[in-house]
């Protein structure tokens, strides 16, 4: 069933082919190790090269251990591991960065920094998509938190940039069709052992009230997730005829990545912090 699953949203978004080499985003919580293991089953059958990244925001007592583990699911697997730090890139790790007490909640900083690195490691590993964990619980809750901050725009561009640019590589979540909780317990069916630790700034964040509804109201009314994605699939189109019509596609004056203005959002984020 979850393989299943898996092969299938694959199948229904083409987001596989033979000889692509593949990113994955491996952060070394259950999702990403789940992903892991399961893009190396399939390239059993689908021939294909995986490399694994791993962003090492620099928060302590939380990313060694989860680092630990990512290396561990890679030599497990005999995967490529290449490890990208915040603070190489930004000469600030997130926890200086939050006692800079600067403008925004750690999450929106490490998100605006995390995407960055992803892709510019993605690309520079020579990889043509980058594979990340998110699961139908994450896609549901990011859908929720786009229309309650009044952020369609986002929401157009999620599961793929509105401008196409050889340097943004393309993003695909086979597990966006998966309910957490099944990763969860592919997890320990496999035995891949996990530290189930919560990041220690995720009491900041938005996403997790928004969390908690939704959980709520999957207990009252099973499917609702489900719905709200099929839902968002739905609309996707329309959305992004919408926002494509006036966006603009830069190169960042500063680092050279694409944007959408003339400074990009990372090099806009670490001049603020500094
Ligand atoms: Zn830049």
């Amino acid at each position: 069933m979850f393989d299943k699953r898996f092969r299938k949203t694959i199948r229904e978004f083409s987001m596989l082919k033979a000889g692509d080499r593949i990113a994955i985003g491996l952060s070394g919580g259950k999702d990403s190790c789940a992903l892991l293991q399961s893009m190396v089953q399939l390239k059993e059958k689908l021939p294909m090269e995986l490399v694994a990244i791993t962003i090492n925001e620099g928060i302590k007592g939380y990313r060694e251990k989860t680092l630990k583990t990512a290396k561990r699911e890679c030599e497990k697997h005999g995967v490529e591991h290449v490890v990208l730090s915040f603070k190489e890139a930004a000469e600030m790790d997130l926890d200086e960065i939050v006692k800079t007490k600067k403008d925004g909640v750690p999450c929106s900083h490490c998100g605006v920094l995390r995407r960055y690195l992803l892709n510019k490691g993605s690309r520079e590993a020579g990889a043509n998509k980058l594979a990340t964990g998110h699961n139908l619980d994450d896609v549901a809750q990011t859908v929720f938190m786009n229309i309650m901050r009044n952020e369609p725009a986002r929401l157009a561009r999620y599961l793929e940039p509105i401008s196409q640019s050889s340097k943004f590589i393309r993003r695909i979540r086979p597990f966006m069709r998966t309910p957490e909780k099944e990763i969860a317990i592919y997890c320990m069916v496999n035995g891949i052992e996990l530290d189930n630790m919560d990041c220690p700034y995720a009491g900041f964040a938005f996403r997790g009230q928004v969390r908690k509804i939704l959980n709520e109201t999957e207990e009252k009314y099973p499917g609702t997730k489900f719905r709200i994605l099929n839902s968002f699939i739905e609309m996707e189109d329309a959305l992004r005829a919408k926002y494509s019509v006036n966006a603009k596609l830069e190169s960042c004056k500063s680092c050279g990545e694409p944007c959408s203005d003339e400074v990009c959002m990372f090099c806009k984020k670490v001049k603020v912090l500094k």
